[in-house]
C-alpha cells in the first residue's frame, strides 16, 4: 500500500542518516524525550502516548509522558517542567495550538527541538518538525461521504437536503483545516440549493465546538432540532470527530431519529474509534476517518531519532504547515474513509482493532 511505501521511505531514510539508528542522544547517556499529549477523554490520545512511549523505548530512549486533562496552563507547565528537567527532545499534541510561544523560546533557547504532533503550535519559530495526517483530506473524506451517500455526486437523487455542520475546537489548528476542507466539497451545493443548513449557521466561527466536547455538540444538535426541525427532517450532519458524533446521535435519538418510519441522518465522524465502530456498526453512526496512530508514533520517532542525532528526518510537505512564523516541513499520512462496508477489512483485518473490542 501507498502507507507502507511511505513508511519504509522514511525508515530507509532515517536509518541511512543516522548510521546506528539506536544510539540516541548525543553522547554516550540515554537520550530523554517529554511527550506532552492533550487528554485522556479520547481513546485515540491514549494509544498515541502508549504508541510513542514504545516506539522511543525501541530506540533506547527515556520518556516522561503528561496528559493535560484539556487545560492549556497546565499544558504548557508540564512541557516547561520537561524542559526544567533537561530532556533532549519535545513531542507535543497541543491543546490550544498558540499558547506555548514562551515556553518553546526557552527550549530553543537551551537547544531542545520540539516537534508538533498531529496538531501544529502556532506562533513559534521553535517548532522543528510536524508530524501528522493529511488534515485537508480528512475534511474532504467526511464530505465526500455525505453527498456521495445522499446521491447528489451521481444525481441518482434529487435534493434538497437538509445538513446542519459541526466543526471543532478553535483553538486547534487542525479544526480549520478539516472545516474548510469538507465545505469546499459542500459549498456548490449549498449554493446551488441541493443541500440547505436550515440554522443559516455555515461560517467556522459559528461551528466551533470547544474541546471537541461530546457534550456540546449535544446541546447544540438538541437546540437546532428544536428550533430549526419542527417538522421537518434533518438528512445529514457533518461532525468531524467520533465524540461529538456520539453526543449528536443522542440528540437526534431524543427527537425520535433512529425510531419507525424517522431513519437518523447521515452522521460523519473521525478517529475510528470503539464506540462509533460499534454505533457504525449497528447503524447509527454513519462514517468515521481511520487514522492508524501506530504509523504516526513511528513516523514522529523516527524524526525525533533524527534531530536529536542532529539530521534531517524524512518529511513529504515542506509547504501547507505555516504556523505563522515559519513554514513547518511536515510528514503526513494517509486517512482512510470508513463505513460499514469496509470497517472489517480496513480495522480488524488490519490488526487496529480487535472484534472483541467491539462487544
Ligand atoms: C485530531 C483528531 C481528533 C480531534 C479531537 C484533532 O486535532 O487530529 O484526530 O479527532 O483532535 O481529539
Amino acid at each position: 500500500t501507498t502507507v507502507a511505501a511511505a513508511i519504509s521511505t522514511v525508515l530507509t531514510l532515517s536509518l541511512a542518516s543516522c548510521g546506528e539508528g539506536s544510539d540516541a542522544g548525543s553522547g554516550d547517556e540515554t537520550a530523554s524525550v517529554g511527550i506532552a499529549m492533550p487528554t485522556k477523554t479520547s481513546q485515540r490520545w491514549i494509544d498515541d502516548g502508549r504508541n510513542m512511549v514504545d516506539e522511543l523505548k525501541g530506540f533506547g530512549y527515556t520518556t516522561t509522558l503528561k496528559y493535560a486533562d484539556n487545560d492549556p496552563k497546565n499544558q504548557v507547565a508540564q512541557v516547561q517542567a520537561m524542559i526544567d528537567d533537561g530532556v533532549d527532545a519535545l513531542v507535543i499534541a497541543s491543546v490550544d495550538g498558540r499558547a506555548f510561544t514562551d515556553v518553546l523560546s526557552k527550549a530553543k533557547d537551551s537547544g531542545i527541538p520540539v516537534i508538533s504532533y498531529d496538531r501544529l503550535i502556532l506562533g513559534s519559530d521553535a517548532v522543528n518538525y510536524y508530524a501528522s495526517f493529511d488534515n485537508v483530506k480528512v475534511g474532504a473524506q467526511q464530505a465526500d461521504f455525505i453527498v456521495e451517500s445522499l446521491g447528489l455526486v451521481n444525481g441518482s437523487r434529487k435534493g434538497p437536503f437538509t445538513i446542519e455542520l459541526f466543526a471543532g475546537s478553535s483553538d486547534d489548528n487542525n479544526t480549520r483545516y478539516f472545516f474548510d476542507a469538507s465545505m469546499e466539497v459542500l459549498e456548490p451545493y449549498i449554493q446551488n440549493g441541493d443541500l440547505i443548513v436550515r440554522s443559516g449557521e455555515t461560517d467556522l466561527d459559528q461551528v466551533t465546538t470547544l474541546r471537541w466536547d461530546g457534550p456540546t455538540a449535544e446541546k447544540r444538535m438538541n437546540k437546532i432540532l428544536d428550533s430549526k426541525y419542527n417538522g421537518q427532517t434533518i438528512d445529514a450532519v457533518l461532525s468531524p470527530y467520533d465524540g461529538m458524533s456520539l453526543g449528536i446521535l443522542n440528540a437526534l435519538k431524543e427527537h425520535g431519529y433512529g425510531g419507525a418510519g424517522k431513519p437518523l441522518p447521515i452522521v460523519t465522524g473521525q478517529d475510528a474509534e470503539a464506540p462509533s465502530i460499534k454505533s457504525i456498526v449497528e447503524g447509527e453512526q454513519t462514517q468515521t476517518i481511520y487514522k492508524d496512530t501506530r504509523e504516526l508514533a513511528l513516523v514522529t520517532s523516527y524524526m525525533v531519532n533524527s534531530v536529536v542525532h542532529d539530521k534531517k528526518p524524512a518529511v513529504n510537505d515542506t509547504r501547507t504547515y505555516n504556523n505563522g512564523k515559519k513554514v513547518v516541513p511536515a510528514y503526513l499520512l494517509e486517512p482512510v474513509s470508513v463505513d460499514k462496508g469496509n470497517y472489517e477489512q480496513v480495522l480488524i483485518d488490519s490488526g487496529y482493532m480487535k472484534k472483541s473490542d467491539l462487544k
